[in-house]
């Protein structure tokens, strides 16, 4: 079994994104409705990621936590023509789902694929923002060079923000697509079946050997926050690197290539924006 990292692809894409983002000047706004530790992480590691390529990042800080705010700050975003992408941050105020707020995120600004247009653009097959962790997917399958075309590829998640998604891009490369959840049966009887297996479920050490085939691409998407402040993933590595062929480490596999891919979609969004292309996102 080899490691199948993530680090060293994140790096070759970001190395894209810096020689184009000089080029168009791109301008991400991040939406921060509610305080979280775990938000601020992220927000600050996005930022050096998007400082060291060029893009630069406006966070808006909302100071009351009322629905109408975000929903109203998320309008003026979408129309501000000074701002090429816009990302807004979870957890929201109470009563307001991601999909309600991404609504409200133009598509073609739309860089995380967080509005509902997006999905239903993806699904038709036409140009669209998908969000970047099931690109992210995408990509660290086609830098390993796994044959998509008729395979058995299974996902375990259904979430719109990563199950899903990733479901309609593995179909559009014709893979054959099985989506668990929680009411799936037998889970180890589908994803025995996966020459490739997503695991998205946010459940530590889910998949076992028991649910992995010989052989198997197995690529982890789950963060899980350890006792000791750390993350773990979805798959069991230690039991399954005995079976798989591949298995993604978390940290360093899926996560980086993630932040990658939604540079690289600001990068897209600026150049659109420039180059005044035909509204392929409206
Ligand atoms: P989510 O909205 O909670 O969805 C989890 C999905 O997994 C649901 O469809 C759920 O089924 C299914 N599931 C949960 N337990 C299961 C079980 N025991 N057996 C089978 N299916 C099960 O989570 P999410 O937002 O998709 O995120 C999934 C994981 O990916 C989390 O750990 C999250 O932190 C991580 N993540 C990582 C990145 C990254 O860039 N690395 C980005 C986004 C998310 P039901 O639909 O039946 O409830």
């Amino acid at each position: 079994m080899t490691l199948f990292e993530g680090r060293a692809l994140a790096a070759e894409i970001r190395a894209q994104v810096a020689d184009e983002a000089g080029v168009c000047a791109p301008v991400l706004a991040a939406l921060i409705a509610t305080e979280d530790p775990a938000t601020e992480w992220y927000l600050g590691a996005l930022a050096k990621a998007a400082a060291a390529v060029g893009i630069e990042l406006r966070e808006e800080r909302l100071d009351d936590t009322n629905r109408d705010r975000v929903l109203e700050r998320l309008d003026a975003l979408s129309a501000d023509a000074t701002i090429h992408a816009v990302l807004c941050l979870t957890p929201l105020p109470e009563g307001l789902r991601l999909s309600e707020a991404g609504e409200r995120i133009a598509p073609g600004k739309d860089v995380d694929g967080a509005n509902p247009t997006s999905l239903g653009r993806l699904a038709a097959g036409l140009p669209s923002f998908p969000p970047a962790t099931a690109q992210a997917v995408m990509e660290l399958l086609h830098h390993a060079g796994t044959p998509l075309t008729g395979a058995e590829a299974v996902v375990v998640g259904r979430s719109t923000v990563v199950g899903k998604p990733l479901a309609l891009l593995l179909l559009a490369e014709h893979a054959t697509v099985t989506v668990c959840h929680t009411r799936t049966r037998e889970l180890a009887a589908e994803t025995r079946r996966a020459e490739i297996l997503v695991a998205a479920a946010g459940r530590r050490h889910l998949i076992g050997a028991e649910h992995v085939k010989p052989g198997a691409i197995v690529i982890d998407v789950g963060t899980n926050e350890t006792e000791e402040g750390g993350i773990t993933g979805d798959v069991d590595t230690a039991a399954v690197e005995a079976v798989a062929a591949k298995v993604t480490p978390v940290p360093g596999g899926v996560g980086p290539v993630t932040t990658a891919v939604l540079l690289r979609n600001v990068v897209a969004a600026a150049r659109e924006a420039r180059d005044k292309a035909p509204l392929r996102f409206s």
